[in-house]
C-alpha cells in the first residue's frame, strides 16, 4: 500500500495494535470507546499522531468530529496548482515567492531580521486567482494546504466556528508547514460593528485573532493568507496581523491571451491566429480570469452546436464533424458572457491599492 506519511512527510511507522495506542489516545480525547468512532475519523486522527503513535498534545482537547472535518474538507493533500498554471501576475509571483516560499522552504536562514510576516492578504476583484495563488504557494513550498471560506464559518458553523478555528490552527500546527486559505476573509474580520452583531461572530473574530497572535510570535510555520475582494471592510487590527498586502488585479491583455491559449490547447482545440487573439483581447477588456474561463467554455461549444445544427446527430458526432473554434465562436460567446466586476469597483481596489498595498 500507499506509506503512511506523517508530520512533514517522513514515514510514519504502522501504530501498534497491541496495547492500541490510538484506541487510548482517541478514547482519551473523544471520551468515547475506539469502538464508538467510525473508521474515517480513526483514519484521519491516525494521520496526524507523530512517529511515536501518540496523539500531539493540541489536538487531545479537540472534538474528533472537528478534526475529522478539517482533514476530509479543509485541508488539501495536493492543490494541483503551480506557478505555470497562472496567467500574469508576475509581479505578485514575484514578491510572494521572496516572503512567503523561500521562508517556507529555508526557516534557517529566514529568522531573525530575515524573519517572514505570518500574514499574506491578497485582494482584488473576484476571479482573478486569489486561490491559484493559495493554492500554488502551498504547492512550491511543499505545504499541506487548508482552505475554509469565512462566510462559512459564519453561516454554516453557527455557534460553532469558535471551536472549528481553534481544531483548525491545532490541525495545521500538527501539519507543518502549512498554509491556511481564508477566502472572504472580510466577512470574518470585518470592521463593521452592526448594531445586531452576534455576540457568536464577534468571538469567532476574537478567538481568530488569537489564533494568529499564537503562531505569529512562535516558531511555527504556519502562513495565514487571507483573499478578499472587499478590503475596505477590514479593520485596523486585521490589516495589522496581515502584513503584506497584494494587489491582485484584473488580468492583462497578454494574461488573457495566455488563458485563452492555454485553455484551448489542453483540448487540443488552439486554431486562432495571432490577429484572432488580438481581437479577442480587444475585445474582453475588464474581464476576470474566471470570465475568460468561461468565454473559452462558451466559444468551445460553438463549433458542436454548428455541427449539430447541420443535422449529426450528437450521438453519430465525431470529433472530426467539428470546426476548431474560431473568432466568430468568440463574438458569439461575448454575447453570452459579460464581464463580473464593473469599472467603478476598480477604483476602489486601486485607492486602498494606493493606501494600504505592500507594493504600489
Ligand atoms: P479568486 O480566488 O481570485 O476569486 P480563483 O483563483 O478562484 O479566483 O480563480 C477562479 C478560476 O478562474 C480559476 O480556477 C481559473 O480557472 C481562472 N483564473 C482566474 N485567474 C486566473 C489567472 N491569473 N490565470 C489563469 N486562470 C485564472
Amino acid at each position: 500500500g500507499i506509506p503512511r506519511r506523517g508530520i512533514r512527510g517522513n514515514f510514519v511507522p504502522p501504530i501498534r495494535s497491541n496495547g492500541g495506542n490510538v484506541g487510548n489516545t482517541t478514547s482519551r480525547i473523544a471520551g468515547k470507546s475506539d469502538d464508538a468512532l467510525d473508521d474515517s475519523t480513526k483514519k484521519c486522527l491516525e494521520m496526524l499522531y507523530g512517529p511515536d503513535g501518540e496523539l500531539p498534545e493540541k489536538l487531545r482537547n479537540l472534538e474528533p468530529r472537528l478534526i475529522e472535518h478539517i482533514s476530509n474538507e479543509i485541508m488539501e493533500r495536493d492543490p494541483n496548482v503551480r506557478w505555470d498554471d497562472i496567467a500574469g501576475l508576475e509581479h505578485a509571483k514575484k514578491c510572494v515567492t521572496e516572503m512567503v516560499i523561500w521562508p517556507l522552504l529555508r526557516p534557517d536562514i529566514f529568522k531573525g531580521c530575515r524573519s517572514p510576516g505570518r500574514g499574506l492578504l491578497l485582494f482584488g476583484p473576484p476571479g482573478t486567482g486569489k486561490t491559484m495563488i493559495g493554492k500554488a504557494i502551498a504547492g512550491e513550498a511543499k505545504a499541506t494546504f487548508f482552505y475554509i471560506s469565512a462566510s462559512s464559518l459564519t453561516s454554516k458553523w453557527i455557534g460553532e466556528g469558535e471551536k472549528l478555528v481553534r481544531a483548525l490552527f491545532g490541525v495545521a500546527s500538527c501539519r507543518q508547514p502549512a498554509v491556511i486559505f481564508v477566502d472572504e476573509i472580510d466577512s470574518l474580520l470585518s470592521q463593521r460593528k452592526s448594531e445586531g452583531e452576534h455576540e457568536s461572530s464577534r468571538r469567532l473574530k476574537t478567538q481568530f485573532l488569537i489564533e494568529m497572535e499564537g503562531f505569529d510570535s512562535g516558531s511555527e510555520q504556519i502562513l495565514l493568507i487571507g483573499a478578499t475582494n472587499r478590503p475596505q471592510e477590514l479593520d485596523e487590527a486585521a490589516r495589522r496581523r496581515l502584513t503584506k498586502r497584494l494587489y491582485i488585479p484584473l488580468p492583462s491583455s497578454e494574461a488573457r491571451a495566455w488563458i485563452i491559449r492555454n485553455l484551448l490547447e489542453k483540448d487540443g482545440l488552439f486554431k486562432l491566429s495571432k490577429e484572432d487573439i488580438d481581437a479577442i483581447c480587444k475585445l474582453t477588456e475588464g474581464y476576470s480570469g474566471s470570465d475568460m474561463k468561461n468565454l473559452v467554455k462558451d466559444a468551445s461549444m460553438g463549433p458542436l452546436r454548428e455541427a449539430l445544427r447541420q443535422g449529426i446527430e450528437i450521438t453519430k458526432l465525431k470529433k472530426e464533424d467539428m470546426k476548431p473554434v474560431t473568432l466568430k465562436d468568440f463574438e458569439d460567446a461575448l454575447q453570452e458572457v459579460r464581464p463580473s466586476v464593473s469599472l467603478n469597483e476598480l477604483g476602489t481596489y486601486d485607492e486602498w491599492n494606493k493606501q494600504f498595498g505592500s507594493l504600489a
